[in-house]
């Protein structure tokens, strides 16, 4: 038996995480086993994981469930360093992402209709379980997305959440090349939003609430920028004949409210920013002209694959500060404050 690979001892390497003990508590930096992957998972050597604003959720307690301690994250790239049992699909040593969509059931009504992004027993990394704020997890094999050569791993960690959601968000709505497409807000999200509208061939507005971004989105991608605070932009987007659809990325309710009278016939509000508050809209603004307003989350770990190749045959990047594991209390209230350019990356 030669050949028999004997696993290290988890107790001889223990690793480090940063977790959050309780809801609202400071993260701490713990040293824990190494997690060992069951059948149908693999264990990952996390390289870099995203700070997303929906990790919140995990900080304060926003969601009823979730377990603690816990270790947030769901923008996480790495490599696959064991695989669990009945694991075939997936190589040691191969380099692999794991994004929002953390695991379906296959059994519920929308999975057995292919419509995975939507299962009814969906599961969250760093939410439904441990995510990407450490030096080794665990996911399942159905979370798993493969991150091509061109991509590195700090650049692929974003793309794995703000990077699919602005991506499958805008390919799946209804936007035709030439088509005004309006991004709203130039961040996180935003600032990927306007690559991918550009290099999907739509007439792009990018829509910030200062004149501070108006050179950055040009260099984008945007081929008009709207001041918000100096303009009324939906007379602006009417001015340019209507948004076909408009992404609304900031999580700020009134803000969307206000771009509706910018949509054209057909114009569509895809909303993909995750404000609390409502969104306000008379029925005659979505009656004449058939508008819509639609939300939009991530999608399946297919979908990411699309994104990350996308993005190394188009030269779509995030931009990006990276933080140390050990830095990651500093490094998520740099993402709360809304200062960083854009993503903020854990490096392992
Ligand atoms: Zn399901």
């Amino acid at each position: 038996m030669a050949t028999l690979r004997v696993a290290p001892k988890p107790e001889a390497a223990p690793m480090k995480a940063a977790q959050v003990p309780k809801p609202g508590a400071e993260f701490e930096i713990v040293d824990r086993q190494i997690p060992e992957p069951d059948a149908g998972q693999v264990r990952i050597r996390v390289k870099a994981c995203g700070i997303c604003h929906s990790d919140v959720l995990v900080k304060d307690g926003l969601l009823p469930g979730i377990q603690y301690p816990r270790v947030p994250g769901h923008e996480v790239a790495g490599i696959v360093d064991e695989v669990g049992a009945g694991v075939t699909m997936w190589k040691k040593g191969q380099r692999v992402g794991v994004g929002w969509h953390g695991g379906h059931d296959n059994t519920c009504r929308e999975c057995r209709r292919g419509d995975f992004r939507n299962c009814r027993n969906v599961k969250v990394s760093g939410l439904s379980y441990d995510g990407g704020y450490q030096q080794y997890m665990v996911a399942p094999v159905e979370a798993l997305v493969p991150i091509p050569d061109g991509l590195t791993d700090v650049e692929a960690a974003p793309l794995l959440d703000a990077g699919i959601t602005t991506y499958n968000a805008l390919r799946n709505s209804g936007a035709m090349p030439g088509d005004l497409v309006a991004v709203q807000g130039i961040g996180g999200l935003g600032h990927l939003g306007v690559q991918f509208a550009n290099k999907f061939g739509y007439n792009v507005a990018a829509i910030g609430r200062s004149s501070d971004n108006a050179v950055l989105a040009k260099n984008l991608g945007a081929h008009v920028y709207i001041d918000s605070q100096a303009t009324n932009a939906a007379e602006e987007l009417q001015k340019l004949g209507g948004a076909r659809v408009i992404i609304a990325t900031a999580p700020n309710s009134k803000a969307m409210s206000a771009l509706i009278n910018g949509l054209g016939p057909n114009g569509k509000l895809v909303v993909v920013g995750a404000a609390a508050d409502p969104i306000e809209v008379t029925p005659s603004q979505l009656i004449f002209g058939s508008k819509t307003i639609q939300g939009w989350a991530a999608g399946t770990p297919a979908a990411s694959e699309d994104t990350l190749n996308f993005c190394v045959l188009t030269g779509v990047r995030p931009m990006i500060e990276t933080y140390p594991l050990e830095r990651a209390a500093e490094a998520y209230a740099r993402m709360l404050s809304g200062k960083a350019e854009f993503r903020v990356v854990l490096t392992m």
